[in-house]
């Protein structure tokens, strides 16, 4: 035997959310599991500790919590979630005249000045009709043809396009397929729990889920990256990364499309994972800004509904990641495929937001200890539109290989396809034995 070779139940390859839940799973259910991870853990699910402020990559929402696999890895892993709800009374859409009410509940959906009173009651009707599953969508048609189709009046069109916009992260909301939008909204109008956020930020679900897979004998291995695998007819026999072989009876890859069809050129699916890695992904603007004191302001989110961006006030919800007295505000704007890697537009994104800022949360400048700028950010690995749908968690050409990620098929949006694409390949490889 190779004094290289390592060997285990299942080897987890990717230590972002999907890997880190899979691998906890997969652990407390008494397999012997090692994650290889070729950086730091955690992925795009990152907390970077500057000056005492701790800057979240997002705002770690989960939607629907009371609804989500997170929720379900919470109780059946026994994980200490410190759950943030976030309060409605104090969200405000901007239409740039005036502030109006977020419907996110009945009280915001009759206090809105978005909606005239009858297209209330057409919003309040189409919501309904979400909730009991009479529309569901309709194969090969955008929500913004099936809007149209529908005749649904202007402005409930546009209430309806404006809340898909925050939820799914995008500035072109009616190319989301309408079945992807119908079930996801089936699930959040249903929820009592429709935004919250996690207390510690992503550190402390990543600790969580580090504490899990230690505690049941599992490894971690960071700065581990995998560079290709060894495949025996319909089965990943072995991985490498560096001088190291890893050998497995399961294999879960927790790495996007574009990693994968390296790791996996020159096997039967090659050419099926090159399909997925041409996707394009949905990307944001980010500008955090820590301030040394706070600044007073009514409301602790605000939507920008012309600009397509949003400030969220994190500390109002989680004190740790300030230092005592700060504040940490994040404004996130959506961006269109044609203005990423475009310098001059991604700059007026910059002088947007702080405009944001100067009109709701007036002294920041003033009180600014760290600006966190990042110019495109991948917020899901999949963009939601007619020609690109999620990669499927497993193929037939490979037995004993299994995917999850924020690209695959699951149940919501974010991180919570991460959780779900998870939970679904760890329940399949335990049902195997
Ligand atoms: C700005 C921003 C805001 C966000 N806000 C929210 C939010 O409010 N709520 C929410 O739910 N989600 C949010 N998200 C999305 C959330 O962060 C992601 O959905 C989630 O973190 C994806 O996790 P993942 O494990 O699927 O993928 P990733 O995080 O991409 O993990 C993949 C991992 O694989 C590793 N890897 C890649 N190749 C290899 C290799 N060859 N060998 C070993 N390791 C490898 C990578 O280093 C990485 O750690 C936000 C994201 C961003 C960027």
């Amino acid at each position: 035997m190779d004094n290289q070779t390592k060997h285990y139940d299942v080897v987890v390859v990717g230590g972002g959310l999907a890997g880190l839940s899979s691998a906890a799973y997969l652990a407390s259910h008494g397999k012997k599991v090692a994650l290889l991870e070729r950086g730091k853990l955690g992925g795009r699910a990152v907390t970077l500790p500057i000056k005492g402020f701790n800057f979240n990559f997002g705002a770690h929402a989960i939607y629907g919590r009371d609804t989500s696999i997170l929720k379900t890895f919470e109780k059946e892993l026994k994980l200490d979630i410190e759950w943030k709800d976030f309060n409605p009374y104090k969200a405000r859409y901007d239409s740039g005249t005036e502030l109006s009410h977020v419907p996110s509940n009945v009280r915001g959906l009759f206090k809105t000045k978005i909606l005239s009173s009858p297209g209330k009651v057409v919003f309040a009707w189409e919501v309904f009709k979400t909730m009991l599953s009479i529309d569901s969508g309709e194969p090969h048609l955008s929500i913004g043809k099936w809007l149209e189709k529908h005749n649904i009046n202007d402005d409930v069109k546009k209430m309806m396009l404006t809340l898909a916009s925050s939820n799914f992260f995008t500035s072109e909301p009616e190319q989301i397929p309408s079945e992807v939008f119908f079930q996801y909204y089936k699930r959040i109008f249903t929820t009592n729990k429709p935004v919250a956020y996690i207390g510690g930020g992503w550190q402390s679900l990543i600790s969580e889920f580090v504490r899990v897979i230690e505690a049941n004998g599992g490894e971690i291995f960071e700065k581990s990256k995998v560079q290709n695998v060894v495949v025996e007819q319909d089965r990943v026999k072995q991985i490498q990364s560096g001088d190291h072989i890893y050998d497995a009876r399961e294999f879960v890859f927790a790495i996007p499309p574009k990693e994968l069809v390296k790791v996996f050129s020159e096997t039967a699916i090659e050419n099926l994972l090159s399909h997925y890695a041409a996707y394009k992904s949905s990307k944001v603007f980010v500008y955090d800004i820590g301030l040394s004191k706070r600044v007073e302001s009514p409301f602790t989110y605000i939507y920008d509904r012309k600009n397509q961006m949003f400030i969220t006030d994190i500390s109002y919800y989680d004190e740790t990641c300030i230092p005592e007295g700060g504040q940490l505000l994040q404004a996130i704007a959506y961006l269109k495929e044609d203005e990423i890697g475009d310098k001059e537009v991604l700059d007026t994104y910059k002088e947007k937001i702080e405009a944001l800022y100067d009109k709701h949360f007036s002294g920041w400048r003033e009180n600014l200890a760290v600006p966190r700028v990042s110019k495109s950010a991948v917020v899901q690995e999949v963009k939601w539109n007619m020609n690109q749908e999620a990669m499927p968690i497993c193929f037939p050409d490979l037995r004993n290989t299994f995917f999850a990620g924020d690209w695959c098929e699951g149940q919501g949006q974010l991180s919570e396809l991460s959780f779900s694409s998870a939970y679904e390949v760890s329940k399949i490889i335990l049902n195997k034995s």
